[in-house]
């Protein structure tokens, strides 16, 4: 590991510049108060560059700028939360974040689910697992238990026993997941819909 210790941060404090969307970290860089009053001015993420020596709007020659969206200062003052939307690939060698990793939409316990079927589905054991055993059955039979799902949530639509409406929703969602994996997509591709709609 190559880390260099010998730029002066005198008077500049660190940004931190988070996806305002997916929360992933994109890049750390420095601010003086002048720089943060050009971002707050022009909505876009400009730091104080310790190499330049001099205000840098991150995208000034890429193209690859941070829309700003939120700033959050820390507990004790002194380092800043940057909550930004990026246009582009925001590391200059061309990865999404400056520590090369991919800045995809993680929906939490969902991905996890989503992954935890993509693993039975591929160690399948279909004696051992309801989800293995569900896939060796074919689609048809996925697509049939979707429909029945949600035809039980309908029913326990009318009822007033909430306990019930949400056990069959989680039962819905559940195999609505399975049923997107075996037609090879995951609810990222459906939420993408989703937003195209939106514009
Ligand atoms: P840009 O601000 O994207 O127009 O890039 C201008 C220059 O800033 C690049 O040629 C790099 O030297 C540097 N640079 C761009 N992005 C980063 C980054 N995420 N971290 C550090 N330096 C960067
Ligand atoms: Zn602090
Ligand atoms: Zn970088
Ligand atoms: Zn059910």
């Amino acid at each position: 590991m190559n880390i260099d210790f010998s730029k002066n941060t005198d008077d500049l404090i660190p940004a931190i510049v988070q996806d305002s969307e997916t929360k992933t970290v994109l890049m750390l860089g420095y601010m003086n108060a002048e720089s943060l009053q050009k971002t707050i001015d022009t909505q876009k993420v400009t730091f104080f560059s310790r190499s330049k020596q001099r205000l840098w709007t991150k995208g000034e020659e890429s193209g690859n700028f941070l829309n700003l969206v939120d700033i959050k200062n820390d507990c004790d003052g002194d380092t800043l939360l940057i909550q930004a939307k990026p246009v582009g690939p925001t590391c200059h060698t061309g990865a999404d974040t400056c520590w090369q990793e991919e800045n995809k939409e993680s929906y939490g316990f969902i991905s996890n689910l989503e992954n935890t079927i993509k693993v039975r589905r591929e160690n399948a054991d279909s004696e051992k697992s309801y989800v293995a055993s569900l896939f060796e059955k074919g689609i048809n039979k996925i697509a049939q238990k979707v429909g029945e799902e949600a035809v039980e949530v309908v029913i326990e639509a009318k009822d007033d026993n909430d306990d019930l409406f949400l056990s069959e929703s989680a039962d819905l969602l559940f195999h609505y997941l399975i049923l997107l994996q075996a037609k090879g997509f995951q609810l990222e591709d459906v939420v993408n819909v989703l937003k195209k709609r939106q514009k």
